[in-house]
């Protein structure tokens, strides 16, 4: 695809949990290739902004646009073979599986196999392709050489690198990553960021949310700052962290 395009497109995006207001009318576009920072205090709307996205759960206003086509209320499973998928917060590994299985689990979204049919290799051709498919999305985050221990002997910043393996074998092209340096030590967040902007340069678009202000600003090519469920601010890094309306959501100035 051509660098630029718009591939994601949130407007007037809208979520009530009983009487509160979780996103209040969110609206953001994201071009090919492109890293946009989601930030904000905790409680903003950030993971309900992006389970939105995702199709975890239904809007209750405004629409989604993926590639230019509108997916509002679809489930994640139609959403996600059309390229874009996400990590959590808390990895969401199999511990007793192997880092290559793992990261094959991220094919079933592009396979004709389910799910659990990859999961039990009933599919051998399917299975295979995934397994190849797996072990090359390792090497894109340098994991290759633990392929065959099990997911939980690796740390808590290779079990990131994991999930971003697995989201890279399935195929998406638009990642959502749920604090991705979260319990990273600083040496394992500047390889994530390497990593990161490597993707980003190769294509990949990256919706992000995290808190850490240092890897945010030094990744972000645009930020979106959430408060209250409402977009207080939009710019870039530098821009943002001038914003007065900014200041006084993080510091109470
Ligand atoms: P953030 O990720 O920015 O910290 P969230 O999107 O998780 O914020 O939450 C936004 C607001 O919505 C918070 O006040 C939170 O308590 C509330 N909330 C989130 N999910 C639910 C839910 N499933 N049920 C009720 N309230 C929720
Ligand atoms: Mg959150």
């Amino acid at each position: 695809g051509v660098r630029g395009e718009e591939v994601l497109r949130v407007e007037g995006l809208r979520k009530a949990f009983g009487g509160l207001l979780a996103v209040a009318g969110v609206s953001f576009a994201l071009r090919r290739g492109e890293i946009l920072a989601l930030i904000g205090p905790n409680g903003a709307g950030k993971s309900t902004t992006f389970n939105l996205v995702t199709g975890a759960i239904p809007p209750d206003g405004g629409r989604v646009f993926l590639f230019g086509r509108e997916v509002t209320g679809l489930p994640p499973y139609r959403i996600h073979p059309l390229g874009l998928g996400r990590t959590f917060q808390h990895p969401h590994l199999f511990p007793e599986l192997s880092v290559l299985e793992n990261a094959a689990l991220g094919t079933y979204a592009r396979t004709r196999a389910g799910f659990l049919q990859v999961l039990l290799g009933l599919y051998r051709k399917e299975e295979e392709r995934a397994l190849s498919t797996a072990y090359q999305a390792l090497k894109r985050v340098g994991l290759e050489g633990l392929a065959l221990e099990r997911a939980d002997r690796l740390t808590a910043g290779q079990q990131r690198l994991l999930e971003i393996a697995r989201l890279l074998a399935s195929g998406a092209e638009i990642l959502l990553l749920d604090e991705p340096g979260a319990g990273l030590r600083a040496g394992e967040k500047r390889e994530l960021a390497h990593l990161l902007k490597g993707l980003a340069r190769e294509g990949y678009t990256l919706l992000l949310v995290d808190h850490d202000m240092d890897l945010v600003m030094g990744l972000a090519d645009r930020v979106v700052v959430m408060n209250y469920g409402e977009k207080i601010a939009e710019g870039t890094p530098k821009e943002v962290q001038k914003n007065p309306l900014v200041r006084a959501a993080y510091l109470g100035e």
